[in-house]
């Protein structure tokens, strides 16, 4: 892992700890091997003048559900430091009482929620701290044997804490376990199951310990665990820098399912929506590793163990669909059935069931297919599963792919505050809040400009994705937000149609709207005046290319939800 930090960069901000903490949480946020969307958290402490002049001493930790990639100064929560060391001294209180608490702990309230994780922070006696679920160590520790192998590698470098789910329990756990503990002693605290901290008197050397530390475990990896990779079955090569083909943001790599493999993706997204009630994206990954996992002969019995950390939960749940490619539709139901039992099996009467659709699939021959709402929540679940499928391997190289029993993934997944993070987090694709096209996926031709422009822009303010198709080569400027696409396209050559098509389903998981607005509106003539390749011209784009682009669609419309044809005449 290697260590960013810049010294010119950071010396700019040596006056200033919180544009110190914005510059070295951002180096951590970019590396998605050490935290992913919103996971993770950091934090700095010193001393301010409040209104009244006097000097308190204050706690910037991370807003709950902040990204550290991304972060900023307002970002950041201040806290009295003396209120949140007084709360962690409380016997027991819950999780939503410590969150209300932190709350009135705040020094500004116009800050985000603190971080679950505030009081961590606040009973660590370092002025930096970073926190990280680092896939290499958070691997190691999923294993039968992960606490000895945490010890092998590290010695008496970390603090070691068993697994409790984050909230006042963890902070509990820590305090009890911290009482007879010179913390001078340690560079870090691993928290079995979850993550790993760094802490220090200095930013840079926080920082620092965090790479060098996870860098051991990576090491430790690199030397004794494996994972395969293949390449998808049944996928055809296509040179890249092909004209109608986007880049592909999933795999990034330049393998494409054929027409029967998307159909089934079709098939396979419908399915999902029905058990979820709602319409959803389903993005394909059909990269090497998500490939070479899938083909494992063991993988339904891996794969459903549970989560990398628990953060995970409430994105991913605590395991995938395994599909059977005999029987989708069975599997799928299946998935949604054995949900329900372990529901059942945990809940203590106090808790609604969630919907029973999965987040993600197994396709055993394909890759991994990740489901969501809107693109926002399908890419996260498509990166934590990347992630996932490489940790489960590594782990199950090194011992065995061990993670949390079911009780505690049903308390990570049910936890009040990981739910109320998620409805909060839940990016709406427009301010009034109006998605009735939510998780639909249209397609628009003529969609530069005018009429089919108007329709691609309000079909996206509706929640839809939107693939627009246009002769102008800039279609793909003009369709450019996440969940939009402009691809450049003549739409009377058929293989140029299809090929669009075909992108369009690989991309999202289907086709639910077809908008076929292309066409000429030639000068008016007369019957008698009209030449032979006005007439034909007019005929090809306005008779045949719809005809033709139909009947590329009509297969996945077939697939579609409450699927819709609007015709522009
Ligand atoms: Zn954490």
């Amino acid at each position: 892992m290697k260590n960013l930090w810049d010294p010119k960069e950071a010396s700019q901000f040596e006056e200033n700890s919180l544009q110190m903490r914005v510059y070295s949480s951002r180096l951590l946020g970019n590396n998605s091997d050490l935290v992913l969307h919103g996971g993770g958290n950091t934090s700095v402490k010193f001393q301010e003048l409040n209104l009244f002049g006097e000097e308190e001493e204050i706690l910037y930790v991370k807003g709950s559900g902040c990204n550290l990639a991304t972060i900023e100064k307002y970002s950041f929560t201040p806290l009295r430091l003396k209120t949140l060391r007084k709360l962690a001294e409380m016997e027991n209180i819950s999780d939503v009482e410590m969150v209300r608490q932190q709350q009135m702990a705040m020094t500004n309230p116009d800050a985000p929620s603190p971080s679950v994780e505030a009081l961590l922070h606040a009973i660590i006696p370092f002025k930096w701290i970073d926190h990280t679920h680092a896939d290499a160590v958070v691997t190691i520790t999923n294993t039968p044997r992960g606490k000895e192998l945490i010890q092998e590698i590290y010695g008496e470098r970390l603090f070691i804490i068993p697994y409790v789910m984050p909230g006042f329990k963890l902070v509990r756990k820590v305090h009890e376990m911290a009482r007879n503990v010179d913390w001078n002693q340690y560079e870090g605290m691993v928290l079995l199951n979850h993550g790993i901290f760094s802490f220090s008197e200095s930013a840079l050397e926080s920082y620092t310990r965090m790479i060098d530390l996870v860098s051991l475990a990576e090491k430790y990896l690199g030397k004794n665990a494996t994972f395969s990779s293949t390449f998808p079955q049944d996928s055809v090569h296509v040179e890249t820098g092909a004209k109608t083909v986007a880049p592909d943001t999933v795999s990034g790599k330049a393998f494409f399912p054929e027409h029967p493999t998307l159909q089934t993706l079709a098939r396979i997204r419908r399915k999902v929506s029905e058990i979820r009630g709602a319409a959803m994206l389903a993005q394909l990954n059909n990269g090497p590793e998500a490939c070479g996992f899938a083909n494992l002969p063991n993988v339904k019995e891996i794969a459903t163990r549970g989560t990398i950390t628990s953060d995970h939960l409430i994105r991913t749940k605590p395991g995938p669909a395994v599909l059977d490619p005999e029987n989708l539709e069975k599997s799928l139901e299946n998935f949604a059935s054995g949900y329900k039992a372990y529901f059942e099996r945990q809940t203590n009467g106090k808790q609604t069931c969630l919907d029973c659709a999965p987040r993600w699939g197994v396709w055993p021959g394909k890759g991994t297919v990740a489901f969501g709402r809107n693109i926002t929540e399908s890419r996260i679940v498509t990166d934590i599963v990347q992630h996932t499928v490489k940790a489960i391997q590594l782990a199950e190289s090194i011992g065995g792919w061990n993670p949390v029993t079911e009780d505690h993934l049903f308390e990570g997944e049910y936890m009040e505050l990981q739910q109320k993070k998620l409805s909060n987090n839940s990016l709406l694709p427009n301010e009034n809040g109006s998605v009735e096209f939510e998780g639909k996926i249209a397609l628009v031709s003529g969609a530069a400009s005018g009429i089919g422009l108007a329709c691609a822009r309000e079909l996206f303010e509706q929640g839809a994705v939107v693939v627009g198709l246009d002769l102008n080569p800039d279609i793909s400027n003009i369709l450019s937000e996440p969940g939009m696409l402009g691809i450049e396209c003549d739409v009377t050559d058929q293989k140029a149609v299809s090929e669009a098509v075909a992108v369009t389903v690989r991309k999202f998981g289907g086709l639910d709207v077809l908008v076929l607005n292309a066409g000429t509106f030639p000068v008016g003539q007369t019957i008698e005046e009209m030449d032979e390749q006005t007439w034909s011209k007019s005929l090809a784009i306005n008779l045949t290319a719809p005809q033709q682009l139909l009947q590329s669609c009509v297969p996945f419309l077939k697939e579609g939800i409450d699927p819709a044809l609007i015709f522009m005449a």
